[in-house]
């Protein structure tokens, strides 16, 4: 194939995983239900990167002061380690009712916090569609235990995530709210998976929800709390990237350009398992030293079940379910010639 193909090529692909990670912001993370949950966690969304298998996550749910979801953001800080204003403006809230005793302001503000979760794709083996890739939600402590003992198997020279040989979780989830419990351990018996690959989502891709309008919502709307102003870093942190929506009520699930959020945080490729694994431990750690820091300084409650009690998200709110249903049909359209162009394009 000449070089003016393979870029075209190239470029058609990008298109397509776009649009992908666009009709996959209205996907809802499945979670673990009560009891016992066998489990598949599939390698990475890009072939050339398999290691690359999971994703940072966080949201902020704010509440007004009638107690209801007043604002729903992704929070830069435990998705993408970057500064998040809603967190600051979360924090000086928490600080300010402590210095003035307000302990039911201080109750209603810390669950705007944003609990660390982390995202993989993955089959829930024992349900009704066993073969079908889902997202998964796993508590940050979860997924450490996850990674523990994958690194265990690797030393082994048994990898986990392997589709042909690999192992399934069984998590088994126990008592409810800030007493939830988790037991994780692995399937003694490898097995073999067979599932649709195109289902497999760009994580990369999904957690970037970032929007100005979505952004400058949260933090309104903690302030409305609070009372205090927004935090100065507003400016700053502000995404300089702006979306193509106008006036959409879901800005935090509406994605711009996903490309950037992907040629951003794809690592390099060909990074060993036991490098990725022993990185997310790491950075696993300071997470939690950080949190257990901010949860000495600010508060005694268990944070990893908090958001469990919050008023679920509405990704696709009533008053963008027809835009977003015309994007999705338009997206499939799009994907359907992209597949045509691409299938003629390998036959050259
Ligand atoms: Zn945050």
């Amino acid at each position: 194939m000449s070089g003016s193909l393979a870029a075209l090529k190239s470029r058609l692909n990008n298109r397509k995983a776009e649009a992908a990670a666009k009709k996959a912001q209205y996907i809802r993370p499945h979670k673990f239900a009560p009891g016992k949950n066998r489990v598949r966690i599939l390698p990475g969304w890009n072939a050339a990167s398999p290691d690359v298998f999971y994703h940072d996550y966080g949201m902020h749910y704010v509440k007004d002061r009638e107690n209801k979801t007043a604002a729903v953001y992704v929070c830069t800080e435990k998705t993408y380690g970057k500064d998040c204003p809603v967190c600051s403006a979360v924090y000086e809230g928490i600080r300010l009712a402590k210095d003035t005793g307000n302990t039911s302001m201080e109750k209603l503000i810390s669950q705007a916090r944003a609990t660390p979760r982390v995202l993989v794709n993955a089959l829930i083996r024992e349900s009704d569609e066993p073969n079908k890739p889902v997202i998964l939600e796993l508590p940050s402590g979860v997924f450490d235990q996850m990674v523990d003992q994958m690194m265990t198997f690797a030393e082994d020279g048994v990898d986990v995530l392997s589709v042909t040989e690999g192992h399934d979780f069984i998590v088994t989830k126990s008592g409810s709210g800030l007493d939830t419990e988790y037991s994780v351990s692995l399937a003694p018996k490898p097995t073999a998976v067979t599932y649709d690959a195109s289902l497999v989502v760009d994580l990369a891709a999904y957690c970037s929800q970032e929007s100005e309008q979505g952004l400058l919502k949260a933090v309104n709307a903690t302030t409305a709390v609070t009372g205090l102003p927004a935090p100065k870093s507003m400016a700053l942190a502000a995404p300089a990237r702006t979306g193509t929506h106008g006036g959409s009520e879901a800005g935090a699930f509406i994605t711009p350009p996903a490309a950037a959020a992907v040629a951003a945080s794809a690592p390099a490729a060909a990074v060993g398992a036991a490098a990725v694994l022993s990185a997310a431990a790491s950075a696993a750690d300071e997470a939690e030293k950080e949190l257990a820091a901010l949860e000495g300084e600010l508060m005694e409650e268990a944070p990893w079940e908090a958001d469990e009690v919050a008023v679920e998200p509405t990704p696709a709110p009533a008053a963008s379910a027809a835009p977003s249903v015309d994007l999705a049909e338009e997206i499939n359209a799009s994907d359907d010639d992209l597949d045509s162009i691409l299938d003629g394009l390998d036959d050259l």
